[in-house]
């Protein structure tokens, strides 16, 4: 390293010091509700793979095929070569499913973000976030430059008293997630959408942790909450309940020509492999004639939760699959992960800046595929290294 990248060692001394340092920990592999971790099985409860439909054996043979017919590359950017009819088909299926009119393909959720943020506000706009919103959202806002509101989390009273407070402005746009994704807790979308109705304002929500868990057979909240079709855009993704890769945005056949024609993330990248694609269809094609899935995954969440509440931790309102179990410290919280990890439970800690500071916490996940067995295991060793801890 040379004297001109000194600062790299200086600037990662100051991470360990706040306590803030990130490492991996390797998976050996498939992802499931046990994986295994140094040659050790865990219980998993951190992942987003809701449905266990990541090794699921349809989205393994739908992948093989695609691969045996079409190849492994995406090839190029869609506009270019690369628009296999794997793509086609996947957005005709997307749109059928969320019952919006058009659906876009996305390399990934974060780049579906940064891509139609900018697009919709142009660099005069406005735009009202929620608080907790994802960092690929706070993303799209910056890149788009427009001028933004924070609004306080899930509070239309709040968000209404923003876009007074903000005046005249030119395009607006509300934007919020719909399951958030480190509180589990879901925002009141057809609230907030009067007060887009009301002040003119454009709406867009971001439903990665609500596709395949929400609304009927996993349509999502937007779906759950009547508000399919009316919305400016529906954004979600692949990779999480979906068991593929990839991300996806919903809305008018106008707006969908407009992000072609527009969203830099979209037109500037390689499309997504037949494979992806492939699995992707396939775990619509699941969920729309089997929601059993999903049925478990909520049972096990509401036995979790239940039992959370009654051993006496501060887990919040839980209404999805994601339970966060606030800490507060950070060291504290990683010394909760670390103990529970020799116990054979896989659970995240979560500090700053990816929730607000003073807010760590341990962001626990259901699966429709964990035992009972499994929950009991991790109830067991939550319970003792809570104690231990002094958390309960
Ligand atoms: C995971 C996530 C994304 C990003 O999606 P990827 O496909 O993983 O890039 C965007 N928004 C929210 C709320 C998310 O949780």
């Amino acid at each position: 390293m040379s004297w001109a990248e000194s600062w790299i060692v200086k600037e990662l001394a100051e991470i360990k010091d706040a306590g803030l340092w990130r490492s991996f920990r390797s998976v050996q592999g498939a992802q499931e509700a046990r994986v295994k971790i140094n040659g050790r099985e865990v219980v998993n409860l951190c992942s987003n793979n809701y449905l266990g439909l990541a090794n699921h054996p349809r989205l393994h043979e739908a992948a093989q095929k695609a691969v045996k017919k079409f190849g492994c590359g995406g090839g190029a950017s869609r506009l270019i070569c690369g628009n296999n009819v794997l793509n086609d088909e996947l957005e005709e299926r997307l749109a059928r499913f969320k019952r919006e009119e058009r659906a876009l393909v996305f390399s990934t959720g974060y780049q579906a973000n940064m891509g139609i943020i900018p697009v919709l506000t142009g660099r005069d706009g406005i735009i009202f976030s929620d608080r907790l919103n994802h960092a690929s959202i706070i993303d799209g806002v910056r890149l788009s430059r427009s001028k933004a509101r924070i609004y306080p989390h899930c509070d239309p009273a709040g968000l209404r008293k923003e876009v007074e407070e903000a005046g005249g402005y030119d395009r607006g746009l509300i934007v919020t997630e719909s399951v958030f994704s480190m509180d589990g807790d879901i925002a009141p979308l057809a609230e907030i959408a009067q007060v887009a109705e009301e002040k003119g304002l454009m709406m867009m929500v971001d439903e990665a942790h609500a596709t395949g868990v929400l609304g009927e057979n996993g349509r999502g909240a937007v779906n759950e909450q009547g508000l399919a079709g009316e919305l400016t855009a529906v954004m979600g993704t692949l990779g999480k309940a979906l068991g593929s890769f990839g991300a996806y945005i919903c809305g008018s056949n106008e707006l969908i020509d407009l992000l072609i024609n527009r969203s830099r993330t979209f037109i500037f990248t390689t499309s997504l492999p037949p494979a992806v694609l492939a699995t992707a269809i396939e775990a619509i094609k699941l969920l729309e004639t089997n929601d059993t899935l999903r049925r478990l995954l909520w049972a096990n969440t509401k036995y979790f939760s239940k039992e959370l509440v009654q051993l006496g931790f501060d887990v919040r309102v839980s209404e999805s699959p994601i339970i966060p179990l606030m800490i507060g410290e950070n060291d504290l919280t990683m010394e909760f992960c670390r103990r529970l990890l020799e116990r054979d439970i896989l659970i995240q800690g979560i500090r700053p800046p990816t929730v607000p500071k003073g807010s760590a916490r341990l962001r626990i996940t259901l699966m429709a595929t964990h035992s009972r067995e499994d929950l009991e295991k991790a109830l067991e060793a939550l319970k003792d290294i809570g104690r231990e801890l002094h958390i309960i």
